[in-house]
């Protein structure tokens, strides 16, 4: 081969080489090694953790529900706005439903400690803003009591729990495409969501096989709150009516959560200022009697 064509060849290579970008995977199993470092940047190192659970969702439903939701909605947030998405997430709140087939109830101390090493992992992975994505009601307080205590002690990362709040306007015109009846744990609004993204895993004919009425065997005693008033309401964890649910519905549901996730995602790469804050008082708290009074 002449000099000449083989330095040819190497530049046509070369720009081969540049002009085949590779798309970036939101996925963040589906990245290279090389490839996490170029999405860390891209990400503006935010990470979103889609939050599900393994638990029955009456007859009628898959007993991955919420985590089939939560990815759907963090999946199609990160193809919009770049950022990535943590693999599959099961390991939450879900004691009350342990007398129930397919649920895979983790003890306290493990869901804790999974939930704070993958965060640190993120975090030294480069990803440091990182927002949760949950997808299951029974993790609300426990995502909440999580939050609060990360003030226990310096970290290197902001976590944040993604909280979506409907315009009014929206949430009415949602709520006429369904039956009042059909709200609740397995639900008709779940089914319907679930439909939107896995028509072949929901089977609403099966919904009436239980009942998912409220039972109420708590009510005679007033004013209090016990870790039983769960399963003292539905004891077959299912909750509402769902032989009629509405794939417009559920489209419109993820749609829109989606959307704000978006708003979101945008907001957290835009502003600093949860770490600042968050910084100053990791400060403060080491000497609270310099704190200006
Ligand atoms: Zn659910």
């Amino acid at each position: 081969m002449k000099k000449k064509t083989f330095i040819c060849m190497i530049f046509i290579s070369f720009s081969l080489f540049c002009h085949t970008q590779i798309k970036l995977p939101v996925q963040l199993d589906a990245l290279s090694g090389p490839q996490v470092i170029e999405a860390a940047k891209t990400s503006g190192g935010v990470c979103l953790l889609p939050l599900g659970i393994l638990e029955k969702h009456g007859a009628h439903l898959p007993i991955s529900t919420d985590l089939i939701i939560a990815r759907e909605i963090a999946l199609k947030a990160a193809e919009e706005e770049y950022c990535v998405v943590f693999p599959a997430y099961y390991f939450g709140q879900i004691n009350e439903a342990r007398h129930q087939p397919g649920a895979f109830a983790y003890s306290h101390s493990t869901i804790w400690n999974l939930l704070q090493e993958t965060l640190d992992e993120l975090s030294r992975n480069g990803f440091k803003k990182i927002i949760l994505v949950n997808g299951h009601g029974g993790n609300n307080d426990f995502i909440q009591y999580f939050l609060m205590s990360q003030l226990e002690s310096p970290k290197e990362y902001v976590v944040i729990n993604y909280a979506p709040q409907f315009d009014s306007t929206f949430a009415q015109s949602l709520e006429k495409l369904l039956d009042p009846l059909g709200y609740g744990h397995a639900g008709s609004d779940e089914t319907s969501m679930v439909q939107a993204i896995r028509p072949d895993l929901v089977h609403p004919e099966l919904a009436s096989r239980q009942s998912g009425e409220d039972l109420k065997r708590l009510d005679s005693i007033p004013d209090q709150y016990t870790g039983i008033w769960w399963y003292a309401r539905f004891p077959n964890h299912f909750g509402g009516e769902s032989s009629h649910p509405n794939v417009e519905y559920g489209r419109q549901f993820n749609n829109q959560m989606v959307k704000q996730l978006v708003g979101l995602i945008k907001a957290v790469k835009a502003s600093d200022k949860i770490e600042e804050l968050q910084q100053e008082f990791y400060e403060r708290a080491k000497n609270p009697l310099n704190t200006p009074q």
